[in-house]
């Protein structure tokens, strides 16, 4: 994977003409991201999200509530950053320090702002509550800064502009900060940045590993923009294409000729591109052609079916499906028991027959079934990870078994998207 990360960053650090590029600098603020308590979110949506400004994102920092490595954190992105993005801190208890930080910082008075402080109070006043005193401290503000409309909670943002530098500072919610960032920073931010954007398109393939797909496409590696790279993920190799431009269109045109190429060299192996999952892409495929599918699952508990059931309409092509977890369970929906007493419950017989009996019980197209160890201790004998799935047309049956020892998770999560898979191979081959 290493390889790979440094080719994106790479990507990103291209030269592009025209954008005097943005060094950026992500801020995330909070005794509980150092604790393990939280998963800084805030600080991946928010990178997620300038490739397409084209501001270059140089360091992410975290820090606790505390007043001195706060103040050195801003200190030090002061220095080295064009633009710093902050989150948290900015609550009304004692240990949100943001503000005081910056203020120190940039050594400027903080006061408490009268039309700001009248806000807040008639923040609360709709929700029929008095104001804690406690919160009129979000009212201050530093002259350099504007605050910035916060509707869904109580602080405003911050947005200050000093010394060729913005720094702004959003709150910790979530909810609270991906609305400022989406209506007041990234306008803002799109105004400024007019300089270049940073496009990209991702390919996604199945069947074939990340060794052979880095292969195949090797000739298209040397070029520097747009930039070829390659992952593994858990729903097959992706092929990610990135360029960098005055324009998105610019951007585009310089992705599409390289599209065209990989997609000559990756043929059928695609089964969709960008944010398309695999079930809905193998949903679409069933409705198309006026086909239906169900389930009947042991390791995987329904995960199968709920994946399934994710994509809106599926109703029209999923008819259901059954969690036929125990051996009785899965004999009293038709089963043979013979097969189960000869082969065990972990074989690619009973996987067989459990897409057959699902399919005739249910009267669909498809039958799926899945059967496996998902661990931690092995049964009946069979290692953990060993997984059988199969798929029953009515003419006959195919299937797949594999060992994949990862955790209980990993193993139910490989064990749907593979069936997803071979449900995709039999829709293709029809
Ligand atoms: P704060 O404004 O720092 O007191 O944060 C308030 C709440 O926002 C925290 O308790 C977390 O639930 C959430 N939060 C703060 N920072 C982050 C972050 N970086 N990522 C995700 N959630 C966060
Ligand atoms: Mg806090």
């Amino acid at each position: 994977m290493l390889p790979c990360a440094r080719r994106l960053d790479e990507a990103i650090a291209l030269d592009y003409p025209g954008a005097a590029s943005m060094r950026a600098e992500i801020i995330s603020i909070g005794t509980e991201i150092l604790l393990g308590e939280i998963l800084d979110t805030n600080a991946q949506y928010i990178a997620s999200r300038l490739p397409a400004l084209g501001i270059d994102l140089h360091w992410m920092t975290q820090v606790g509530d505390n007043l001195d490595r706060l103040s050195e954190a801003l200190r030090r992105a002061w220095e080295r950053s064009d633009l710093i993005l902050a989150t948290g801190g900015l609550g009304p208890t004692e240990d949100d320090l943001t503000r005081e930080a910056i203020a120190a910082v940039l050594d400027e008075p903080l006061s408490v702002d009268g039309e700001m402080e009248a806000k807040l109070r008639a923040f609360f006043a709709s929700r029929g509550i008095a104001m804690p005193e406690r919160n009129v401290k979000q009212a201050n503000l530093i002259p350099s800064c504007r605050p910035i409309p916060n509707p869904r909670g109580t602080a405003p943002g911050w947005w200050v502009e000093r010394d060729g530098r913005i720094l702004v500072a959003m709150p910790g919610p979530p909810v609270e900060m991906e609305r400022m960032w989406e209506k007041e920073v990234a306008p803002r931010l799109t105004e400024m940045a007019a300089g270049g954007v940073i496009v990209s398109r991702t390919l996604k393939t199945v069947g074939i590993g990340e060794g052979t797909v880095d292969e195949m496409v090797s000739p298209l590696l040397a070029s520097a923009n747009p930039r070829l790279a390659v992952y593994a993920k858990a729903d097959g190799v992706h092929v990610r294409i990135t360029a960098k431009a005055a324009s998105r269109e610019e951007a585009q045109r310089l992705i599409a000729p390289m599209e065209e190429e990989a997609r000559g060299i990756l043929g059928k192996t695609i089964w969709g591109a960008d944010d398309e999952t695999l079930e809905a892409t193998v949903g679409s495929m069933l409705r198309e052609r006026g086909l239906s599918v169900a389930t009947m699952e042991s390791c995987t508990g329904g995960l199968l079916a709920s994946t399934i059931t994710d994509v809106a309409g599926s109703s029209s092509y999923f008819k259901g499906g059954f969690v036929a977890y125990t051996a009785e369970m899965k004999i009293a929906l038709g089963v043979d028991e013979e097969l189960v007493r000869r082969h065990g419950v972990v074989s690619q017989e009973v996987a067989r027959d459990m897409a057959r009996a699902v399919r005739e019980r249910l009267g669909v197209d498809y039958g799926i079934g899945i059967t496996g160890v998902a661990g931690p201790e092995p049964l009946e004998d069979k290692p953990v990870g060993t997984i059988h799935i199969a798929l029953d047309d009515g003419r006959g049956s195919q299937a797949i078994s594999y060992t994949f020892a990862q955790s209980r998770a990993a193993i139910k999560r490989r064990a749907v998207t593979t069936a997803l898979f071979v449900l995709r191979r039999a829709l293709l081959a029809r």
